[in-house]
């Protein structure tokens, strides 16, 4: 399925690479967005051409989009928060304004700059829970690698905006060293979190290192990559890439699609290169206000989802973190999505929804009330269509005898 409504402004041509370009020589011109790029398909294919083009400045950025108005705080904005935003996801920006979810996922705004004062740059207290640098240990059987602190776009809700992008590197040999003694002497950990950044902006010899070097404890069961790369820059998700993950199994990825527009020919082939590698595949979610905070989008975006074979795992409340304030959303928009999806959509497309408490306590599920009232002898529940409906406990024992006593 092509279609062209989701390729910018770009005029592609069937020239090879490295040819002078003249606009007279271009084959065929797609031109329903406002960006523009003129560029061979071939080169607009390769991940290292994208990452190269990424627009990473203000002057850049008008030159890809003449048409947009920007006022003079931006300047200040990048530098404070970088932006870095891929050709092939600029191209799927239709609006020059926030309205565009896209824009408003990449583009920087002023209110970064406007926090109150109950934002922190590390809400989750990660740096506190970090035995060694570069590794999170907040859960008995899991860590998290920060592998990089490059992403292909910075997306301006980003949970790590503090380290994101701020200088693009990546651990090196010894701090990976140091990582891989700590989780080996932890046989507690069985699962391990690649993330950091994005771990698919690095080059394939040493994100196979790191994963090889995680995959040699034995007491490490699984490994999770943690990638917007389906997202913001599909073409990363070679051939060669997956014959490297494939290796490491069981491997699994959770990525990032935030909104229906994200689908796209190219987000929904890098997700059938991954699952066909074997690799099961999840979504996290991020509940941004104007973007995706209505019942009927996240409807859209979980079904089309698991058409993808991704399977809708997080829906993240925005975490308290510096610059984003303008995102966030009463937790009871999140409900109010939660209750709205549950008995519509199969229960394969609805994620679970969690607030990442401050302070490093760590996820909480929040579920809409369906426990209506709880009584030694019956709980009265009710259901998605508010029907009341009573479920007798058993007769030989009360609820909190059992080991799983349930807090009314
Ligand atoms: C989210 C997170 C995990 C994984 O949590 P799951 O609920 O298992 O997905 C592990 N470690 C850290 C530090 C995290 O933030
Ligand atoms: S891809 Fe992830 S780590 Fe990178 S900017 Fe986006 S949310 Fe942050």
């Amino acid at each position: 399925m092509q279609d062209n409504s989701r390729t910018g402004g770009i005029v592609e041509t069937d020239e090879p690479p490295g040819e002078r370009l003249n606009i007279s020589t271009v084959s065929h011109q797609k031109k329903t967005g406002p960006y523009i790029h003129r560029v061979p398909s071939q080169l607009w294919n390769d991940w290292r051409w994208q990452m190269l083009n990424r627009i990473r400045s203000i002057p850049e950025l008008l030159k890809r989009f003449p048409g947009l108005n920007c006022s003079s705080d931006l300047e200040r904005v990048a530098s404070v928060y970088p932006m870095a935003i891929t050709p092939y996801y600029a191209s799927l920006i239709r609006r020059l304004d926030t309205s565009d979810p896209v824009f408003a996922m990449s583009v920087p705004q002023p209110a970064e700059l406007c926090d109150p004062p109950f934002l922190s740059p590390d809400p989750l207290g990660e740096e506190k829970k970090m035995p060694v640098p570069g590794l999170v240990h907040r859960y008995p059987d899991r860590a998290l690698v920060m592998a990089t602190t490059m992403c292909a776009m910075y997306c301006r809700h980003c949970t790590r905006k503090r380290v994101a992008g701020s200088k693009e590197s990546f651990i090196g040999a010894s701090e990976l060293a140091r990582i891989v003694d700590y989780i080996r002497s932890t046989p507690a950990i069985k699962d391990v979190i690649i993330s950091g950044g994005d771990p698919f902006t690095l080059p394939i010899d040493i994100l196979e290192r790191i994963i090889a070097s995680v995959r040699s404890v034995p007491s490490v069961e699984i490994i999770r990559i943690g990638t917007r790369t389906p997202v913001v820059l599909p073409q990363r998700i070679t051939s060669e890439l997956t014959a490297m993950l494939r290796k490491y199994h069981p491997l699994w990825i959770n990525t990032h699609f935030n909104h229906p527009v994200e689908i796209t020919p190219e987000s929904a082939a890098a997700c059938a290169r991954i699952s066909d590698a074997g690799i099961p595949m999840g979504n996290q979610t991020v509940l941004l206000r104007g973007i995706n905070d209505d019942p009927a989008i996240m409807e859209e975006l979980c079904r089309g989802l698991v058409r993808m074979r991704v399977r809708p795992y997080y829906l993240f409340q925005c975490d308290l973190v510096k610059g984003v304030e303008h995102f966030r959303t009463p937790l009871r928009r999140g409900l109010e999505i939660m209750e709205y999806l549950r008995g519509r959509v199969s229960g394969l497309a609805i994620p679970t929804f969690v607030v990442d408490a401050p302070g490093g306590a760590g996820k909480i599920p929040l579920l809409p009330r369906y426990i209506v009232d709880h009584q030694p002898t019956f709980t009265e529940l009710r259901n998605a269509e508010h029907r009341r409906v009573q479920y007798p406990e058993p007769a030989t024992g009360h609820p909190s005898d059992g080991p799983h006593s349930p807090e009314a």
